[in-house]
């Protein structure tokens, strides 16, 4: 491709509108434009990169034996009302009706539409195992689009649905879309960890996430430099010692307390640890409030929360509800006296002696209290509530733990029979009884991973692209106007195009300053520069992005030497 030819609107400035580096440097190198608050366009050299992406997912898709099939956006409610998403989607579904006036929505995932399909088509369990998979557009109305590509409205996923006529075969389906994924991450050159991910109130080790490793991540991942742990934090847990405490049991006290209100007001006024402090939060599931107990030094895991009371959402209670419902504001809710609510606790709550709390009346708490003696909680309602924090011990081998960013990729999910059995989806098993299918799902979001490398391989310069997945090889720089110079440049240009490489040829007449700082902005792997003193030397320049290893390279020889060096790194 020649400079001149192609369509590179590169931008000087850093656009104001882009927090993040990836954003930035996609809309600076020319790979996107905006059209609309998290909705793209891909300009070309946008589109070279998409393309090798989708190229490497849809060759590991393949080789682990799932087929491409393309299912629609447009997609009727019906399905949706069948598996119960209908409601459950909210406004992140897009919805909109035809001229007949019935409902559809475009698609923000393909659970229902693949389901719908195999149904029709799969009656034996002769037909199993199936995977079928696709790469398209998902349209989800997000509440925060942001980030450019990593959090967009309409996106590209590779989504792909296994089916299966047991267990065993969801395990072993489930392990291969595992191991291609992690080909593929390997092989799109990021630096990622696979994560135990939550999977909603179904519960079990049944979900992983890809996580690019990226200060910028909106997901931090837990992990563990001597085992192999690594959870999203939404899911992690950690090692906690439940023994009892051998204090005197102190008789419980209410003391007028004005102002103190957080928890660092608390721990200053009793002069106690917060790990003595009972947290009294209010939260809403759907239209039920309920209350969470968690120690002052723990922040409760909203996701656990929500688990464990089965709800699509929590949120905390607002200060208005909060007061209406206690008689007490925010900072005053204590467990001791609460009647016809549902309490659920972190054991580390129940085990503190001699603890805090508010007393449910403006300017009061509670000292000596003593959870069990005080008040009581369900014992199904003890449950794990904390989030881990960096340092906490790990659940497998009590070392501490790490915390990091991450950006999700990529998720794997045994589905098992939820879709199957609400849209009886059924095949006859080998003593012609019939059975639901078992499913899994495993979605890779194809357009977030553009903005994930460039979060892990930028400089000041611009984007450093991974070979695998770069725009093209190689650019070709040709310095002045010398006729010799242009001769060569074009010899090099077409011998590499000829032998497989991608040569970005940049014969624009501009100054050699100009075309540096391009090459450097759109990240292409290998910079040659070809000019007039170095010919008579019978040299020419080669520098690396990556590393910044510059060489000079006889005319004769550099064909030779540029092929092997891009060969060598594409795997
Ligand atoms: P998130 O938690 O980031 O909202 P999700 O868990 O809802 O994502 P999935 O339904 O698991 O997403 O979709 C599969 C993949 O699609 C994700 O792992 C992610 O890489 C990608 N993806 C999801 N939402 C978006 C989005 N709004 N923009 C770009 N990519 C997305
Ligand atoms: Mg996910």
């Amino acid at each position: 491709m020649k400079m001149t030819q192609f369509y590179l609107p590169t931008l000087k400035e850093n656009p104001t509108e882009a927090e993040i580096v990836s954003h930035q440097l996609m809309l600076r190198a020319g790979l996107i434009r905006k059209l609309s608050a998290g909705i793209y366009t891909y300009l070309p050299l946008g589109m070279r990169v998409l393309r090798k992406i989708e190229n490497i997912i849809r060759e590991e898709m393949t080789r682990a034996g799932a087929q491409e099939v393309l299912m629609p956006s447009l997609q009727p409610a019906e399905l949706w009302q069948e598996s119960g998403r209908w409601e459950i989607m909210g406004p992140l579904m897009a919805r909109l009706q035809d001229r007949k006036c019935h409902d559809y929505c475009i698609g923000p995932t393909h659970e229902e539409v693949v389901t719908d399909l195999v149904r029709h088509e799969v009656n034996s369990y002769k037909q199993l195992p199936l995977n079928l998979f696709q790469i398209q557009t998902k349209v989800r109305d997000e509440i925060r689009p942001r980030f450019g590509v990593m959090r967009s409205r309409e996106f590209i996923m590779k989504d792909a649905y296994s089916f299966d006529k047991d267990q065993e075969g969801l395990d072993l389906s489930y392990q291969k879309m595992y191991d291609a994924y992690t080909r593929i991450f390997q092989r799109i050159g990021l630096r990622f960890r696979a994560v135990e991910a939550d999977s909603g109130a179904i519960g079990g080790s049944s979900s992983h996430e890809f996580m690019v490793l990226a200060d910028s991540g909106e997901d931090a991942i837990v992990f563990c430099d001597n085992c192999q742990y690594a959870a999203n934090v939404e899911r992690a847990e950690s090692m906690v010692s439940l023994e009892d405490g051998c204090e005197e049991l102190k008789e419980l006290a209410k003391v007028s307390t004005p102002d103190v209100k957080t928890i660092d007001n608390m721990v200053e006024f009793f002069n106690l640890p917060a790990g003595k402090m009972i947290k009294t939060l209010a939260y809403v599931a759907g239209k039920t409030m309920i209350i969470a107990l968690i120690r002052g030094c723990d922040e409760v895991n909203e996701v656990k929360l929500r688990n464990q009371l089965n709800a699509v959402d929590v949120r905390l209670a607002s200060d208005e509800e909060v007061l209406e419902r206690f008689s007490a504001p925010v900072g005053f809710l204590g467990p001791i006296g609460l009647k016809d609510i549902r309490i659920i606790a972190d054991p580390l709550v129940m085990k503190i002696q001699n603890g805090v709390t508010g007393a449910n009346q403006m300017d009061y708490h509670y000292r000596h209290v003593n959870p069990g003696r005080d008040f009581t909680v369900r014992e199904e309602d003890i449950i794990d509530l904390r989030i881990v924090k960096e340092e906490d011990s790990c659940i497998h081998c009590n070392e501490p733990l790490k915390v990091a960013r991450g950006i999700e990729v990529g998720h794997v999910f045994k589905l098992g029979t939820k879709y199957s059995e609400a849209m009886n989806a059924t095949f006859l098993d080998e003593n012609g009884k019939e059975q639901p299918l078992i499913m899994g799902c495993y979605g890779i979001g194809v357009t977030r991973i553009i903005g994930a490398a460039i979060e892990q391989n930028n400089d000041e310069h611009g984007i450093i692209w991974p070979m695998p997945i770069a725009p093209f090889h190689v650019v070709i720089i040709p310095i002045g106007k010398d006729e010799e110079v242009s001769r060569v440049a074009e010899q090099v240009y077409t011998d590499l195009d000829n032998r497989g490489i991608e040569v970005l040829l940049d014969d624009r007449n501009e100054r050699p300053g100009v075309k540096f700082n391009d090459a450097d902005l759109i990240g292409v792997p290998v910079r040659v520069v070809i000019g007039g003193r170095g010919l008579k030397e019978n040299r020419i320049e080669v520098k690396f992005r990556g590393t910044g290893d510059e060489l000079k390279v006889a005319v004769e020889e550099i064909v030779d030497f540029i092929t092997d060096q891009v060969e060598s790194q594409l795997v």
